[in-house]
């Protein structure tokens, strides 16, 4: 995706109303009747739709008149009022290239008022899902904000609230430097994917610090659920970051075990297959005992762990992201 925020320098005044006007609009309408944006935007002179159609020519909003003449925000467009909030705020002055693109994300490297370069996530939840969403719209009459603006919005402000917390009680994550709408600005870490990585100086080592992530998260109270060679960025020096927050749950969860189990899995599985490493293999060997994965005690097991660092998932659900907004993700 190219995001040419150039067009932000030269939409007047009048146009972003209006484009705000479009998402005000879209808080209880998949589509924004032309009058009604007309009505929120209360432009003195001229009304909204010679604005509309500028917006329409940058492709900031779509025209749809399948039932009635009217408009909707597309993802560019809600890009742009999250960056332009992000701008006036005086934490962003530029939109560089494109770093990575999640399965409900596009990452930016983004460049601060100071010079120093920033990492600008914007989530696209339903992104592959919208259409079937739409054709499904009759479960979901009595939820009509139930739309991605808002779950991209929720899962932003729930990737901003973990990150925080997490760097705070000093997990190794990106700095969580603040968020607006569907966007989360964080530090950049100079580093790249784990699943990049075709060798690794110390496996032992870098396989040790991860597996205790998981269960210092546990003993937090958290489960990542994505724990990932995806999720995993590793610098020159083999120091490890951790990424990617929107699914985590707490370890009081109906599925925690098994979302536990999964996470250290992925981190076996992916060990074993790229690095040909498996914990505790060398002593076995020596024993005579076979390199099962399976025989693996020094394996983290979920009911023997304790919750001994804190409550952090009971902080977080105290914190701007409440337990109702989980329940809408979930759905
Ligand atoms: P998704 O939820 O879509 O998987 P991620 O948060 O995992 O999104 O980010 C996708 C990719 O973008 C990552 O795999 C990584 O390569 C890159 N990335 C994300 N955040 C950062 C960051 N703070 N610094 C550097 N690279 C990042
Ligand atoms: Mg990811």
């Amino acid at each position: 995706m190219k995001l040419d925020v150039n067009v932000l320098r030269y939409l007047s005044k009048d146009e972003f109303r209006v484009l705000t006007a479009v998402e005000m609009g879209m808080k209880n309408h998949e589509i924004v009747p032309a009058e009604l944006i007309d009505r929120i935007a209360g432009l003195k002179t001229g009304g909204a739709y010679k604005n509309i159609r500028t917006l329409l020519r940058h492709k900031l909003v779509h025209h749809d008149s399948t039932k009635y003449d009217g408009y909707r925000l597309t993802n560019l467009g809600y890009d742009f009022l999250a960056i332009k909030t992000m701008v006036n705020r005086g934490l962003i002055v530029g939109v560089g290239r494109q770093i990575g693109v999640g399965k409900e994300s596009d990452i930016f490297e983004v460049v601060a008022e100071d010079g120093q370069t920033l990492a600008l996530k914007l989530h696209r939840l339903g992104r592959t899902s919208f259409r079937a969403v739409k054709s499904k719209r009759d479960y979901l009459k009595h939820r009509s904000s139930f739309n991605w603006l808002y779950l991209s919005r929720l899962a932003a402000l729930k990737e901003f609230a973990f990150m925080k917390a997490l760097h705070e009680h000093g997990f190794p994550t990106p700095k969580a430097v603040d968020w607006n709408r569907h966007c989360v600005l964080m530090t950049l870490v100079p580093g790249y994917p784990l699943v990049q990585v075709k060798e690794l100086k110390n496996p032992a080592l870098v396989f040790d610090t991860v597996i205790s992530l998981i269960v210092r998260l546990a003993e937090h109270g958290l489960i990542h659920c994505d724990f990932n060679e995806f999720n995993l960025l590793i610098d020159d020096d083999e120091k490890v970051t951790m990424i990617d927050f929107p699914q985590m749950v707490s370890i009081s969860h109906r599925n925690a075990e098994s979302y536990f189990d999964r996470d250290v899995d992925c981190i076996y599985k992916f060990f074993l297959k790229r690095f040909n490493y498996v914990p505790g293999g060398n002593a076995r060997t020596l024993q005579g005992i076979d390199n099962n994965v399976d025989e693996d005690d020094t394996r983290p097991d979920f009911v023997n762990l304790a919750r001994t660092a804190g409550a952090l998932d009971k902080e977080l659900a105290a914190s701007g992201f409440t337990h109702q907004n989980q329940e809408d993700l979930d759905q």
